[in-house]
Formats: C-alpha cells, sequence, structure tokens
C-alpha cells in the first residue's frame, strides 16, 4: 500500500535518500530535516496510512516497541536528559504530512523545544458528558 506524491511513501522505500538510523520490513526511522533539537528523528510506516486513526494495529504495537528501543538507545549516544514522543493526528493536531508518523524528540535540559500547553481545569459537565459517551 503506497500513495502516489507522498514524500514519506518515497523515503520509507528508499527512493528519496535520506539519514536512516534503523530499518526493517515495517519501518524506517531517520532524522528530521528539520530538528526541534539534535537528535530529532521520525518513525516512518513502511506503507502509507494517513496517521494512527488508520494504522493496522500490529503496526501500531510495533511502532511503541520501536519508539522504546531507539530513544533507550539513543538517549546514551545523544547524551540528552529526557525524550518526547509526539504523534500528530489530522491538521488541527498540527500533522503536516499525512503518512503516519511519530517523532522522537530528545530534551536536553533548559532547551527551548516547545512542546506543551495551558493547563485548563476539567469541567463538571464535560466530565459527565464525556464519560458517558464513551461507556
Ligand atoms: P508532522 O507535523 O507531525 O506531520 O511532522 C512532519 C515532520 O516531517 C516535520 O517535523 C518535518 O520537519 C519532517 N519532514 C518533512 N519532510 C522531511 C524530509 N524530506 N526528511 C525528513 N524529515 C522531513
Ligand atoms: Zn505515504
Amino acid at each position: 500500500m503506497r500513495e502516489e506524491n507522498c514524500i514519506f511513501c518515497k523515503i520509507a522505500a528508499g527512493e528519496i535518500p535520506s539519514a536512516t538510523l534503523y530499518e526493517d520490513d515495517d519501518f524506517r526511522v531517520i532524522l528530521d530535516v528539520n530538528p526541534a533539537s539534535k537528535g530529532h528523528a521520525l518513525i516512518l510506516s513502511k506503507e502509507h496510512y494517513r496517521n494512527l486513526y488508520e494504522l493496522d494495529d500490529g503496526l501500531a504495537s510495533k511502532a511503541l516497541v520501536l519508539a522504546k528501543k531507539m530513544i533507550v538507545r539513543l538517549k546514551d549516544v545523544l547524551g540528552c536528559d529526557g525524550y518526547n514522543i509526539v504523534q500528530n493526528n489530522e491538521e488541527a493536531a498540527g500533522q503536516t504530512v499525512f503518512h503516519f508518523h511519530m517523532h522522537m524528540i530528545p530534551r536536553y535540559q533548559g532547551d527551548k523545544v516547545g512542546i506543551g500547553w495551558h493547563m485548563g481545569e476539567l469541567k463538571e459537565k464535560d466530565k459527565e458528558e464525556i464519560l458517558n459517551s464513551v461507556k
């Protein structure tokens, strides 16, 4: 499964060169070309899925296990102080390339990487509405 004109399909297949850290039958791990910090890497599925909504369940499990392996190794190589795993789904959430990928972003004490949000307060009405509709 692949999509015409999808840049990550081409990178995952090796048709466009990339700084590849790891590769297996299911995934390619590359350095992000516009890193948020030194060592920012991406896990790309080899097959085309728009995002996590569509990702095959087996691959979804494998992706997290791979992310774990990669960051456990990379934290020693990079000497970073922490890691964010980020995975954006759809434009409203910041997705710009519509082919499943996970960001592995090394964090260095005091860095200015902007991953965060204003902490709100859980409203009773929202809580009831969500709990009642999910169950
Ligand atoms: P997202 O906003 O979650 O869709 O993330 C897309 C990411 O892909 C961004 O961090 C880009 O810097 C990165 N990116 C886009 N094109 C390339 C490329 N050709 N090689 C490596 N990374 C890329
Ligand atoms: Zn694709």
